[in-house]
């Protein structure tokens, strides 16, 4: 995966006239490593791998953080995390945030746990990367990613608090994002991805003067960025959509003329599944990558789009949620069927601009919020105005260049991580 995603940097580099360097830097992580943790699980210790890359940052190290989410699935491979860790990289250029790009992961399938099981998992991460020097508010900050969410990243703060009457990290409560409000977390970095991802098509479809089209909607996946999304579509700013698909691992449900969102989630949080919703046609996960609509929004796991289907995409509009759901053969293809593409390294980045307020708050005195949701309103707002600023960027230099929007968004995060590193080295 990694070498296929450099190849398709090498090319937009090139397109966007970025110099090689930036790119054969980019071709080799800071820092890979493969670490044995041993939990004790019923009773018994129990190894796993706990694997990270380090990918690339820009800023003095030891000053600014590489950032990136902590993954539990058993499709966590070094070389998949090399690609992630690129994609945190780029998207912190694009979203002009002060971090390196990382990403973490254990290869396991976590639903074989309990919850107790899970924190025994978690907070053994959490002491070795503390004991490394690795879990650091300027070294490495994790958040949640597939997987994971507040409670596992509250496991890792409260831990790490534990271990602070040792190490005495300064900011301790940086060392983590995506923690529960209640727990230095910040207001709004839950609904985050998925809220800037609907500004982001907001901003998109105005750009394309599309702004009065009622656009019908397919989302692939439905935890946190995919469900917080078909959530976000019942207000009224992004009301316009008519979410008429979505799916999880287990299979989706379809119907052309709209579901009814509201009583899908009241649905799902009672039965814990899609399957045997009224009023819907149940799809498999895969079938909604290829119904008739005009926004698909792949909100789940990577290589979902490939070279061996991109040609059966009905979609005219895909906004990657899920980092590397459409591969770069498949974007080719896409590219040569007119198909708008928005990559993830643009399209999913409200999470880690959230994560970024929480973190420098973190790092700055404790909050004491009277109005959480007046906070929550301030952070929305900033969300906007950054996801607002990064597209137009990209949207101006794909008219520019006469570039695809994936060609400019790469082009531009390269441009920008080149002229960091020139004032670094
Ligand atoms: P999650 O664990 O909350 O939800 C994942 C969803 O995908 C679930 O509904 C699951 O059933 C479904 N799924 C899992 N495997 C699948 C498969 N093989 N086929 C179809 N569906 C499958 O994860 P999330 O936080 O919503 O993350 C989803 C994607 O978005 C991931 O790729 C993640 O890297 C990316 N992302 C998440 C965030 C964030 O803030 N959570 C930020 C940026 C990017």
């Amino acid at each position: 995966m990694f070498e296929e995603r450099l190849a398709q940097l090498e090319e937009y580099a090139k397109l966007g006239g970025v110099a090689k360097e930036v790119v054969e830097e980019m071709s080799v992580p800071d820092s890979v490593v493969v670490i044995k943790i041993r939990p004790k699980i019923r009773g018994k210790q129990q190894p796993f791998s706990l694997m990270g890359v380090l990918h690339c940052n820009p800023h003095p190290t030891g000053v600014r953080p590489y950032k990136g989410g902590l993954r539990f699935h058993p499709g966590v491979t070094v070389d998949l995390l090399k690609t992630l860790a690129l994609d945190m990289t780029e998207k912190s250029a694009l979203t002009e945030l002060p971090f390196g790009g990382a990403k973490f992961g254990v290869p396991f399938d976590p639903k074989q746990y309990q919850e107790e099981e899970l924190r025994e998992i978690t907070e053994a991460i959490a002491e070795r990367g503390v004991l490394m020097g690795l879990l650091d508010p300027d070294q490495y900050v994790p958040g949640p990613d597939l997987n994971t969410n507040s409670k596992t990243m509250f496991w890792i703060y409260n831990k790490v608090a534990e271990l602070n009457a040792k190490v005495r990290l300064p900011n301790v409560a940086a060392c983590v994002t995506g923690k529960p409000v209640e727990y230095d977390g910040c207001p709004g970095r839950e609904d985050a991805t998925a809220r800037g991802l609907a500004i982001l098509l907001n901003k998109l479809l105005d750009l394309l003067s599309l702004a009065e089209s009622r656009p019908t909607v397919a989302i692939q996946g439905f935890g946190n960025v995919g469900m917080n999304l078909a959530a976000a579509m019942l207000e009224e700013e992004f009301s316009r959509y008519r979410v008429v698909a979505v799916s999880d691992v287990h299979g989706g449900v379809y119907n052309s003329e709209g579901l009814n969102i509201k009583d899908l989630l009241e649905y799902y949080q009672t039965n814990k599944s899609l399957a045997g919703y009224p009023g819907a046609l149940a799809v498999s996960n895969k079938q909604v990558l290829f119904l008739p609509v005009d926004i698909l929004i792949p909100a789940a796991i990577e290589n979902q789009i490939t070279e061996n289907n991109a040609g059966e995409v009905q979609a005219r509009m895909i906004v990657e949620a899920a980092n590397e759901a459409v591969t770069p053969k498949a974007q080719v293809i896409l590219d040569n069927r007119q198909i708008t593409f928005v990559p993830g390294i643009a399209a999913n980045a409200g999470g880690v601009v959230v994560s970024y307020i929480e973190w420098s708050r973190n790092r700055g005195m404790r909050r004491h919020t009277v109005d959480i949701n007046e906070d929550r309103i301030w952070v929305r707002c900033e969300l906007k105005k950054i996801m607002e600023n990064m597209l137009a960027a990209i949207f101006s230099r794909s008219r520019q260049l006469k570039l695809s929007l994936a060609q400019s968004a790469h082009a531009l995060a390269l441009e920008r991580i080149g002229k960091q590193l020139a004032v670094k080295y």
